[in-house]
């Protein structure tokens, strides 16, 4: 299909300093978990966006210098020739499909504990960041940067961009944000200086220019030079100058970088999850760059709607469309719009699972897309899929993400495949929790899979189909996977940290009675050792619904894991906007006479909450009855013509629903594949050279 003229605004080359970018679709920088010690996946998995089309292609963050060691969140390094050779993967890669490589040239500063190569950290005054969250808290403060510090960063920074053009870089980016040594330079709090680098704006600015000036004369005019920058809380600070502290910057500098890639200042804000945040967020912040800079700008805003996109160009607020989510739940975003297939993207939720497997130091996950970061290890492109091995049939029971996307994928391959619903739609939880505050954007992991398997005349799918061990016998097909996902138990929490001990009766409620319809009565208790989203989800739902809630957690924080997802915040001031009393380091040890028994979580120190319904957000239980059904009728499965029997998702392992979408193309992929290929290959550094 050709292109809809309406978006042809997007296709036209923009200029960057001297390279120019094909079009304007720009991967922003963003880590993706795979430092230099995963070479070639980290390669893979950048070579395949510019395959799908973005203009510019990113790294995440790479530190200039072992004075700025994320230890053990994952950073690249740029540090020497070796790492030079391991980069040059990436711009190999990305070069091979007419894309420009980008790389996020980094330091630290103050934000950073240099756990590993133990160099006395450093920021311009001697400030540390005090974070409220163990993981990212630090013992040991940075020192005060002296004159000399100062001529060292220019020259690291110099070196380092040096390096980069060496290993095929086309922009080459100085990064003033996020609380990194450059954005804390612009801000009093960590800046007291009172030497040309402290003061006035001007001077606070300094360092930035400086870099800026090192980058520009180190690439020789070859490469392209970005400044990335934060500009939420400068935009918050009048200024005398210009109409905040953030305009005023932008025309101090406005032509020395050749790009400015603007963002805001913490992961939270800058890429905030769905649930609390819609696309297009940063515009109030970022709007006025345009208008002060001769440059290209580009920004992000978990944009996937293209008609957002052109607008964006339209209104004069950015000329590059900036993507790191949408980029990694569709890599191919920007081939769809070319192609007329607009309809074929694959939107990004806005869950931040993506965001949590940086946290976890591991390579990228995402919730739409399970083939993100598989494409070296496990050879999965996110578009092509080897036909099938066999002329084999596949029933695949229950139709929630596992179900769905191993149904798919399975059809993609060419099997013949009958999906059996037990529910009047598809969906499986999404049809329940995507009605809960603010998680509609979910929806689209099921909206995108009921489209997409509407074009395969090849999957047939029966809702309304509780099926039983009987009824696939008697369906016979070659292969049986069931996906038939899990249940919220009533079970209470241990001391030992685990589920346990079993509580029943009236008002004793799980999501899946919610989820069927149940009314709880006032006083309600949400009691959540779950941790993850759906126990905050809950409180605020009922709350907002006139109910009077209040949340119990052992955990120290409301939807405690959501630290990870960048959610925590957010989650927090929901509850209390919507009325909701908070309980930490609590656990239910009693539930009667209209009353929960609450145990302080270190001292068992007892007191009584008001609660006529107690719903248990706690732990889930594969439902794996006709699993256990089936297997157990082994010989009778070979008669039916079964030759194999399978169980994936949550009824195998109830999990996120990253886990169970994985899960499901996981198993369509490896349906019939020669043993020898399955597994996967482990990365390694390149080995150093002498
Ligand atoms: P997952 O996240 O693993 O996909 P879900 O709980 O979201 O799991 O979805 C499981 C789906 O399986 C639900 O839609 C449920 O109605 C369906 N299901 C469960 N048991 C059966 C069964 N015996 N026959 C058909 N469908 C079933
Ligand atoms: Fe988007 Fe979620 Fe995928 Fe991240 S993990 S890219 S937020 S869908």
């Amino acid at each position: 299909m050709a292109r809809d003229p309406r978006y042809d605004l997007l296709f036209e080359p923009v200029r960057i300093g001297p390279v120019t970018a094909r079009n304007r679709f720009y991967a922003v920088p963003h880590a993706a978990g795979m430092t230099n010690s995963m070479p070639h996946m980290r390669a893979a998995f950048r070579e395949t966006k510019a395959e799908g089309g973005w203009g510019v292609v990113c790294t995440g963050y790479v530190s200039i210098d072992p004075g700025s060691d994320d230890t053990p969140l994952p950073y690249a390094t740029l540090w020497d020739d070796d790492d030079v050779r391991s980069h040059a993967l990436v711009t190999e890669g990305v070069h091979r499909h007419g894309a420009l490589a980008g790389i996020e040239l980094w330091h630290g500063g103050g934000s950073v504990m240099n756990r590993l190569s133990r160099v006395p950290p450093m920021s311009p005054s001697g400030t540390s960041w005090m974070a409220t969250h163990v993981p990212f808290m630090g013992n040991q403060r940075p020192r005060a940067m002296e004159a000399g510090d100062i001529r060292s960063l220019l020259a690291a920074q110099a070196a380092a961009a040096r390096r980069a053009r060496q290993a095929g870089f086309d922009v080459v980016y100085v990064y003033a944000g996020m609380g990194y040594l450059p954005y804390e330079f612009l801000l009093p709090e960590w800046n007291r200086r009172s030497d040309e680098y402290g003061g006035s704006l001007a001077n606070r600015a300094r360092i930035v220019r400086e870099l800026l000036e090192v980058t520009h004369e180190a690439v020789g005019g070859q490469c392209a030079v970005a400044l990335r920058i934060s500009l939420e809380e400068l935009r918050a600070r009048a200024s005398e100058r210009a109409a905040s502290e953030a305009h005023e910057l932008v025309e101090l500098l406005a032509d020395v970088p050749d790009l400015w890639d603007v963002k805001l200042d913490s992961s939270p804000t800058d890429c905030p999850p769905s649930r609390f945040a819609p696309e297009g967020s940063h515009e109030p912040v970022i709007d006025f760059v345009k208008k002060l800079t001769a440059k290209p700008v580009v920004g992000v805003g978990r944009f996937t709607s293209p008609d957002t996109m052109v607008s964006q160009v339209r209104r004069g607020v950015l000329d590059l469309i900036g993507a790191a989510r949408p980029s990694i739940a569709d890599p191919f975003l920007p081939r769809k719009i070319d192609e007329g297939r607009v309809e074929d993207i694959r939107e990004c939720i806005g869950c931040n699972i993506c965001i949590s497997s940086w946290h976890d130091s591991v390579p990228v996950r995402c919730t739409q897309n399970p083939t993100i970061g598989e494409e070296w290890r496990r050879g999965w492109h996110p578009e092509r899929i080897a036909a099938a091995g066999s002329a084999a049939s596949v029933l695949v029971v229950g139709a929630g993400p596992a179900g769905l996307e191993c149904a798919l994928s399975l059809g993609r391959r060419g099997y013949e495949v009958t999906v059996a619903e037990a529910g009047d739609d598809i969906g499986g939880r999404l049809r329940f929790e995507t009605r809960l505050p603010g998680l509609a954007a979910w929806g689209r992991v099921l909206e995108w899979r009921r489209g997409q398997l509407g074009k395969l005349p090849n999957v047939t799918i029966y809702r309304g189909n509780h099926l039983s061990a009987d009824d696939v016998l008697e369906l016979g097909n070659t292969h049986v996977v069931v996906a038939t996902g899990a249940r919220w138990a009533r079970l209470l929490y241990s001391p030992l940290e685990v589920a346990a001990g079993g509580l029943e009766g009236p008002g004793v409620l799980t999501p899946d009675d919610l989820a069927l319809g149940a009314v709880p009565e006032d006083p309600v208790v949400v009691y959540d050792f779950d941790n993850y989203y759906l126990g905050g989800v809950l409180a605020e739902h009922l709350a907002r619904g006139g109910h009077s809630v209040s949340y119990v957690t052992p955990a120290g924080h409301a939807s405690a894991w959501t630290i990870m997802s960048n959610e925590q915040p957010q989650v927090h001031r929901a509850l209390a906007a919507a009325g909701v009393a908070l309980h930490t380091l609590a656990r239910v040890t009693a539930f009667a006479g209209g009353a929960v028994t609450l145990a302080d979580h270190f001292t068992n120190a007892e007191r009584r909450l008001e609660c006529r319904s107690l719903l248990i957000v706690g732990t889930r239980l594969p439902n794996d009855s006709l699993y256990a059904d089936l297997s157990a009728r082994g010989g009778e499965l070979a008669e039916a013509g079964i030759r194999s029997l399978n169980r994936i998702g949550d009824a195998l392992a109830p999990g996120a629903i990253v886990h169970a979408v994985y899960g499901g193309h996981r198993y369509a992929r490896e349906l019939d594949a020669d043993p020898a290929t399955l597994g996967h290959r482990r990365d390694a550094p390149l080995a150093r050279r002498a």
